[in-house]
């Protein structure tokens, strides 16, 4: 007997991966992409920039832990390149007017890298406070940690000031949220995550080419992708279900037994559920957001930065936040810097025109290498919080929404099924996405045949 037909909305990652375990599984599947390409959030920018360059505008590193990513790397023979662990984004530092490396003594009065480090060990210890972090819930004070804020345990900390502006400025660039945004619950599982181990930096890669090429491969292997398709309306019966959208003009409802929504929770609100989803769903997309990001990729003529022995990675009080170089592992003369800002700042970048943001960009990293901006050749520039079809960057966990929707964010609502790096434990990451995508096929093949 063939298994029932399952529409996915959404062809990022998320979506993607459930679609294709659904499909090697034999399950007839349907894909509806609102934007002209798949991939979503996980995008390569390659036009206009010189020596066949090109830098990530949204999704770059993958984590050493992230299994899921780095086996989809080894199934399309895609290489990876190498970055620097985690000590590499606190080693330069810009604030209160100096600049320079963290350890400089003269310069700072103190070995700001050891206060930092203290940040780091500090991070662990409140890790410790979720044994289980794929299972916050059942960490003895979870309730307690979800009211309070990252900003509480911020102020509660005995290290130097500026080692607490560079975990402000760290907390901002990895979670797009100011530190009294950002649930301690949510950065005690982080903690527990990624930080348990102060001593081990941790490896990061990107993927050679683009990561673009990944949603492209899983996209190519399907029998039914189709884009310019926004989905506008979902109906479920006793059944069955059906998604409406619009696609070059016209509407259509397509038929299907269960539906995937892996959209991020901003598109998802705009989308009319029939019956109303659960009040547990309907509280959930209402409150959560993706937080405000935008990149800024600036191509040099040449790798300035290399005259300072300066890696690119920067971290800074200036509102363009941090950088790095995308280019680090990439031939010709040229060199990009990425500029990336979240949180406040985040949003202020988004509020200004292109223009205004790139040159805002490139102006603060002039002022702090004088010169540069003469080298500019090239510009893109990303503001995720612009794209209706994202919202945002990724999704930011307030005080008290882990206890208030993580259950909800992995349960089915009927015939729906939700999916996307808001509802996995690598929340915000790609390993998230594929991580959801993944469980959202297995509970379907387990209870929808
Ligand atoms: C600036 C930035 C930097 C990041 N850096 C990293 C990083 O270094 N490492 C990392 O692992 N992750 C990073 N991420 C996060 C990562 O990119 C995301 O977590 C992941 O790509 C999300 O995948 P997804 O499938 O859940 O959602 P998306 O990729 O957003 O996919 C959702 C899809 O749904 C489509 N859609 C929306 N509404 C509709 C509709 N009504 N009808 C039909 N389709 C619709 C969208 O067009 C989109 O294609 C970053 C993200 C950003 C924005």
């Amino acid at each position: 007997m063939t298994p029932p037909h399952i529409t996915i909305i959404g062809a990022g990652l998320a979506g993607l991966a459930a679609a294709c375990d659904l499909h090697r599984a034999g399950w007839p599947t349907t894909v509806l992409e609102a934007r002209l390409r798949v991939g979503g959030r996980a995008y390569t920018f390659r036009d206009g920039f010189a020596d066949g360059q090109y830098a990530e505008a949204g999704g770059e590193f993958i984590e050493d832990i992230h299994e899921r990513m780095l086996a989809l790397t080894r199934e399309f023979g895609l290489a990876l390149d190498p970055v620097r662990g985690m000590g590499e984004w606190t080693r330069r530092l810009a604030l209160a007017g100096k600049h320079g490396e963290a350890d400089d003594v003269a310069l700072w009065g103190l070995d700001l890298a050891v206060e930092i480090e203290r940040v780091w060990q500090a991070l662990a210890m409140l890790g410790t406070a979720v044994p289980d972090p794929t299972r916050p819930l059942t960490a003895p004070r979870a309730a307690e940690l979800d009211r309070q804020s990252a900003g509480d345990w911020l102020n509660g900390l005995d290290v130097h000031p500026f080692a607490k502006t560079v975990i402000t400025t760290r907390l901002r660039s990895e979670y797009l949220a100011e530190p009294e945004q950002l649930s301690l619950l949510e950065l005690a599982r982080w903690g527990a995550l990624y930080y348990s181990d102060p001593e081990d930096e941790g490896e990061s890669f990107r993927v050679r080419g683009g990561v673009d090429q990944i949603p492209q491969r899983m996209a190519a292997e399907l029998p039914d992708v189709r884009l310019g398709a926004v989905v506008t309306a979902v109906q479920q019966t006793a059944a069955g279900a059906s998604a409406t959208f619009h696609q070059n003009g016209q509407t259509h409802t397509l038929p299907t037994a269960y539906v995937v929504l892996a959209v991020p929770p901003g598109p998802a609100r705009q989308i009319v559920f029939d019956p109303p989803l659960p009040a547990s769903h309907q509280a959930m997309f209402s409150n959560l957001h993706c937080g405000p990001v935008t990149k800024v990729m600036i191509q040099y003529r040449r790798r300035f930065w290399e005259d300072v022995n300066w890696r690119g990675s920067l971290l800074t009080d200036r509102s363009i936040t941090c950088t790095w170089q995308p280019t680090i592992t990439q031939p010709g003369e040229s060199g990009i810097l990425t500029v990336y800002t979240g949180a406040k700042a985040g949003a202020d970048f988004s509020a200004m025109g292109e223009r205004e943001r790139i040159e805002t960009a490139v102006t603060q990293l002039d002022q702090l290498f004088p010169g540069s901006a003469a080298l500019v050749s090239h510009t893109r520039t990303m503001a995720w919080l612009n794209e209706p079809f994202s919202q945002g960057g990724y999704t930011l966990f307030k005080p008290g929404d882990v206890m208030a929707h993580w259950r909800a964010l992995r349960e089915p609502a009927g015939r729906v099924y939700v999916a996307g790096e808001h509802t996995a434990v690598h929340q915000g990451y790609m390993e998230g996405a594929v991580e959801s995508g993944q469980r959202v096929a297995k509970q379907i093949q387990e209870q929808g045949a």
